[in-house]
């Protein structure tokens, strides 16, 4: 206590704040000349410490007290499971081996969620894009924008990936229900590998990094290290969250399976027949081998009859 009241003369000192009366006797002692006014004590600053959950604020009678933030509560044991700084994708359980359906619960009166960022639209959605899955969400940003944490966790990954999925600088956050949310494209980070960080915390810069070509959030729910619609959690549109459990079916990390999807849809998606692209592939000859049309092809894989076809790409024809 004694050498942290030394640290805080000194910081008072260097500060200038109390320059005039600078006395490491009199930094705590709220009545040192007489009987305290209570009333006109007010708080006049906060001073950082080496834990982001606890500041110390300083009052204009001169004494000091810590202010603790709302830490999130983290259960090691949950929070920690196949814990790895370095894959991108968690090596949870196989998708098979999963239970049917899992209630996953996002909130309750403790725990909070904020959107990831302040202003919302869609760029892109959960689906087959282009021939590939794309495996998350897309939201517009302008460079520079905050993006924020989606709920309280730890975060696992914060680094530039560029082999994975093109991602970037990407954040992976780990909550506390076993959900891990990604954000990826940004131009820098503001939170490192095992940091606690609580919903609405900045948590890096929206840019447009790795495989891009233009500022956008890429946004992407996991269980397990499967990907699902983002939209099965929040409502992009409104900004809200859908639910405060999500009933989180095997089906859903399918990626032709998304949010407002009837059944009938679902399996019409499932019925949907994928080649993959060999050497002197065209369009055309591609329609013909499959009996349909250039025009379906397009339509099906959201190209142009002019797209360059990539060898080794799936491209679905039914
Ligand atoms: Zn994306």
């Amino acid at each position: 206590m004694k050498k942290l009241l030394t640290l805080f003369s000194l910081f008072m000192f260097c500060s200038g704040i109390f320059a005039q009366e600078t006395n490491t006797g009199s930094t705590s002692s709220a009545g040192a000349s007489g009987v305290p006014n209570e009333s006109a004590i007010i708080a006049i600053d906060t001073v950082n410490t080496a834990d982001k959950y606890v500041k110390i604020i300083l009052f204009s009678d001169k004494s000091w007290d810590y202010l603790d933030l709302d830490k999130p509560v983290i259960d090691d044991e949950e929070m920690y499971a196949d814990w790895d700084t370095r894959k991108i994708h968690m090596q949870g359980t196989p998708i098979d081996s999963l239970p049917d359906e899992i209630d996953l619960r996002l909130i309750d009166s403790t725990i909070h969620y904020c959107m990831p960022l302040d202003s919302i639209k869609i760029n892109s959605t959960y689906k087959y894009r282009h021939g590939r899955p794309h495996r998350g969400i897309d939201l517009k940003l302008n460079r520079g924008d905050t993006v924020r944490a989606a709920f309280d966790g730890v975060v696992r990954i914060a680094e530039y990936s560029r082999e994975t999925g093109g991602y970037g600088n990407l954040i992976v956050i780990r909550h506390c229900n076993g959900l891990e949310t990604y954000y990826a494209h940004l131009s820098r980070h503001l939170v490192s590998s095992g940091e606690i960080v609580k919903a609405g915390e900045p948590i890096g810069i929206g840019g447009s990094t790795g495989r891009s070509t233009g500022p956008h959030l890429h946004f992407e729910t996991r269980y397990q290290g499967h990907a699902f619609d983002p939209e099965r959690v929040f409502d992009f549109t409104d900004g809200v969250i859908r639910d405060s459990i999500l009933d989180l079916k095997k089906n859903y990390f399918d990626i032709r399976s998304h949010y407002g999807q009837t059944d009938a849809e679902y399996a019409a998606a499932i019925a949907a027949k994928y080649i993959r692209i060999k050497s002197g592939d065209t369009l055309g000859a591609i329609a013909r081998r499959n009996g349909t049309t250039v025009r379906n092809l397009c339509a099906l894989n959201g190209i142009r009859s002019t797209t360059l076809l990539r060898i080794g790409r799936s491209l679905r024809v039914r």
